[in-house]
């Protein structure tokens, strides 16, 4: 049986291309879809049509784009489930966590569709009511979304939400591994009845849409999220043009348990963060920094959490290959790994790594594979300048006592997040940020909706 062809989704156009790319099943290997390889010419049509609804959807006002993005919400929410079952074929996520990042990234686009009613105009009277300054949020207009493929629904939809809201029309390129789901939210958008070229998804090759979009005159803004390496190079095409950007890169999370932290809490969450998506998350926990007399404990209670993880497969061969790479360097280096072994087909062990250092690959730079590292520490000091010393600082963890200490050690984590006796993340009403090397700007939160404004400031004299 041959696999069904996505073609592009250029507002309410499909449009095939001569050239296809397989999508595969990450657990099996079957292929289960072809979705159409756009060219430059592709995003040139999507970025036309995209302009030419800007005006008409900046003019809906934000009652008018509340109730449009409603309505594209709920259309989603109705498909939950099938986006869900796709990510977890084309990505490898177990179902549970494939259903989970769909139902909170559909609740971003709720939440976002009630700041399109808060987007208010201010105004600082003059003499009269009709002079003064007013201040309005306009939309900054067409923008392209880079995104990745280890949360292909929630990287989406924390763009388009916002976007959308603030009267932006959007242009979606997903990764070339997963870009099924990716797709199907913005097909979803014709039958929500969002205006034509409101929303578009161009799929294919990311270094040449990459360019294309970066570089086109009628893109005001690139949105990434990705590795470090390819918003270096976005950033080349885009900033010489003078394009707004935000990008959203990698981490390297530090667990950091203080000496009166509750041992079972820092447990879970080294279980949880340290192994969700097979370790292919922005936010996982790669360094436990923990007092001395507290390690052998940890390392005792953990283990058996690791060994009974039911992980999905890889997303990448490369993320396979580098798995191995990375236990080896680690060994080779002196440290003591448990698991990590390359299993059949896409799958590997988790890997339980004692004695690493700075200097190994791990511990330097963001893994993305599962694989979790535990570093004792003597002083606090030490412990937080460990935690801040990589160049990252997306997600890190607290574990510690009731007290404003644990609140104080926080703090000093040079990070956009730090969750303090917990593991869960991202809510939509906070900003979720890359400080340092992992990114520039904030997605969520007000930030994450002033992101897709220009201010305009009215100064009305007569
Ligand atoms: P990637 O950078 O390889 O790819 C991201 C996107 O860029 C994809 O759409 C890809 O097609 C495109 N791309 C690839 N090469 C390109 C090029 N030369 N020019 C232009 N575009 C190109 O990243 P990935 O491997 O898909 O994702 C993993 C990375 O994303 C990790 O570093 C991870 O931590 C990061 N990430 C960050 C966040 C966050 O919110 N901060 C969230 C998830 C993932």
């Amino acid at each position: 049986m041959t696999a069904p062809r996505y073609p592009l989704v250029i507002g309410d156009s499909r449009v095939d291309t001569p050239n296809w790319i397989p999508v595969d099943d990450r657990a099996t290997g079957e292929v289960i879809a072809e979705i159409a390889a756009g060219r430059p010419e592709d995003v040139d049509a999507a970025v036309t049509r995209a302009r030419a609804a800007l005006p008409g959807w900046e003019a809906l006002g934000p009652l008018g784009r509340a109730e449009a993005i409603r309505r594209y919400a709920a259309v989603l929410d109705a498909h939950q489930p099938v986006l869900a079952e796709t990510i977890h074929r084309e990505e490898g996520k177990p179902l549970g966590e494939a259903q989970a990042e769909v139902a909170r990234a559909c609740e971003v686009m709720h939440h976002f569709a009630g700041e399109a009613e808060r987007l208010w105009t201010m105004q600082l009277p003059g003499p009269t009511l009709s002079t003064g300054s007013i201040v309005r949020p306009a939309p900054i207009g067409v923008v392209a979304a880079i995104t990745p493929w280890n949360f292909p629904v929630a990287l989406v939809l924390w763009k388009l939400g916002p976007a959308l809201a603030a009267g932006c029309c959007m242009i979606v390129k997903p990764a070339e591994e997963a870009p099924l789901a990716a797709r199907m939210l913005c097909d979803l958008a014709t039958e929500a009845g969002m205006p034509d070229g409101v929303v578009s998804c161009i799929t294919g090759d990311g270094p040449v849409l990459g360019e294309a979009l970066c570089t086109h005159p009628g893109v005001d803004k690139v949105a990434f999220t990705g590795s470090r390496r390819v918003a270096e190079q976005i950033a080349a095409w885009a900033s010489p043009r003078l394009k707004a950007l935000s990008l959203e890169l990698g981490g390297h999370g530090s667990l950091l348990v203080l000496d009166d932290g509750d041992l079972d809490t820092a447990v879970e969450v080294a279980l949880v963060q340290g192994f969700a998506n097979c370790g292919q998350a922005c936010y996982s926990v790669n360094r436990v920094l923990i007092p001395r007399a507290m390690e052998q404990e940890f390392v005792d209670r953990l283990r058996p959490g690791i060994a009974a993880l039911a992980l999905g497969p890889m997303a990448t061969d490369r993320g396979r290959d580098r798995h191995a790479m990375l236990i080896e360097d680690a060994r080779a280096k002196g440290a003591t790994v448990e698991g990590g072994a390359l299993l059949d087909g896409n799958y590997v062990e988790p890997a339980l790594v004692t004695g690493a250092g700075p200097g190994m690959l791990l511990v330097d730079e963001e893994p993305f594979t599962p694989v979790v590292a535990v570093m004792p520490y003597d002083d606090v000091d030490e412990a937080v300048a460990e935690a801040n010393r990589p160049d990252y600082g997306l997600v890190s963890y607290v574990v510690g006592g009731e007290s404003r200490r644990t609140l104080e050690v926080a703090e000093r984590i040079e990070c956009g997040t730090v969750v303090v006796n917990g593991w869960r993340v991202v809510v939509p009403y906070a900003p979720y940020a890359g400080w340092k090397g992992s990114g520039v700007g904030a997605e969520l939160g007000h930030p994450g909706l002033e992101a897709f404004i220009r201010w305009q400031h009215l100064r009305v004299l007569a």
